[in-house]
């Protein structure tokens, strides 16, 4: 294995504006506003925006935050919530009888019933029963990393049986889920993040750039008409050094890689985006990040392309107007047809 792991995580900064934050625009003077949340998916989000007002700015962030919570609590499968019937709740009860469920959770389905459709199953929401012990085992592993394990492989080809997202019915009229398996297990955690940020975001008015754990997304360029500056950063160096900078208008960039989550068993690497064919984690790359307009997309076909060769995923782009950048375990860069229009120079 080697040695000073290189790591690259996506991280979002803005080109400093000099001197003052003030926009002028039709006469009205926008300022820049950041606001930070801990508590939407698990992880630290960010948002830089432009407002007339420091309260315009806050009424908005916070109708984003919310919305993002309530759909965090709908995709959640650990934790049940009251007064809210979660997709915890429907792995718990959608093998017994359909189960009634929000409009957003038929949604998010029926989106990841395309996606699985797309990258040819390979991303697939109905995973969870194989998922489920990668997850336990490594949770595990991070907790007393010395009797760290591997998920046993008799185990997975039996969860392996009951994850056909094919036999996942919904009725979109009665607004119920009912799998016909009842082992199917659903985890969403390759799309739901990017998924829920699109949603939140899809019609507010202002200039504004959220970051949801590195996904990242935005509305419109800046009051200026300038595009915002995404870097994507090779950690090993000192910040600042970013290996690729790409512009967004609006759109999303969102990276799926092999150091974001992952344990460490006799000194090797296990990370959390599994192949389905293998019940392994993926061996094509070591990241890819894949920018297109919307984000749910963009998190789907970050992880899509992370579980296929670079040709399938060239083609996962094509149907889907999107451009990535591939970067292989040894640190060479692939860009996709039409990468080099979104690079900043
Ligand atoms: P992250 O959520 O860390 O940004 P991804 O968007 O690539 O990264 O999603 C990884 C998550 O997706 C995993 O933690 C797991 O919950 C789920 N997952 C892993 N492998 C698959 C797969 N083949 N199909 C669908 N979901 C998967
Ligand atoms: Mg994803």
């Amino acid at each position: 294995m080697k040695k000073g792991r290189w790591i690259i995580i996506l991280l979002t900064f803005i080109i400093a504006l000099t001197g003052c934050t003030k926009k002028e625009t039709s006469g009205i003077a926008l300022e820049r506003y950041s606001a930070t949340y801990l508590s939407l998916f698990d992880t630290v989000t960010s948002i830089v925006g432009y407002a007339e007002s420091e309260e315009e700015f806050n009424t908005i962030t916070k109708q984003i935050h919310d919305e993002m919570l309530t759909y965090h609590r709908l995709y959640d499968i650990y934790n049940t919530y009251d007064g809210i019937v979660n997709l915890k709740n429907v792995n718990d009860n959608a093998g017994i009888a359909p189960v009634e469920v929000d409009q957003r959770i038929i949604d998010l389905i029926l989106f990841s019933k395309e996606i699985y459709k797309e990258s040819n199953h390979k991303v697939n929401i109905a995973l969870g029963s194989v998922l489920a012990l990668w997850h336990e085992a490594r949770e595990d592993g991070l907790y007393d990393p010395l009797n760290a394990y591997l998920p046993d492989m008799d185990e997975l080809i039996a969860g392996s049986k009951h994850c056909d997202l094919d036999k996942v019915i919904v009725d979109d009229d009665n607004n119920t889920v009912f799998f016909e398996d009842p082992n199917i297990r659903l985890d969403v955690g390759a799309i739901a993040k990017g998924y829920a940020t699109q949603k939140a975001i899809e019609n507010i008015d202002i200039s504004l750039l959220i970051s949801v754990g590195g996904n990242v997304a935005s509305t419109k360029s800046k009051p200026d008409g300038s595009p915002w500056v995404v870097g994507l950063q090779d950690t090993q160096k000192s910040e600042g050094n970013y290996k690729q900078k790409v512009i967004l208008d609006k759109g999303a960039v969102v990276t799926s890689g092999d150091y974001q989550r992952y344990y460490e068993v006799d000194g090797v690497q296990y990370h959390h985006i599994i192949d389905p064919d293998t019940l392994m984690p993926a061996q094509y790359w070591k990241a890819v990040s894949v920018i297109v307009t919307d984000s749910g997309v963009a998190d789907g076909l970050s992880t899509a392309l992370f579980l296929m060769n670079q040709e399938d995923g060239q083609r996962l782009l094509d149907k889907y107007n999107g451009v990535a950048l591939w970067t292989d375990k040894d640190g060479n860069e692939y860009q996709s047809n039409g990468f080099d229009s979104v690079i900043k120079n």
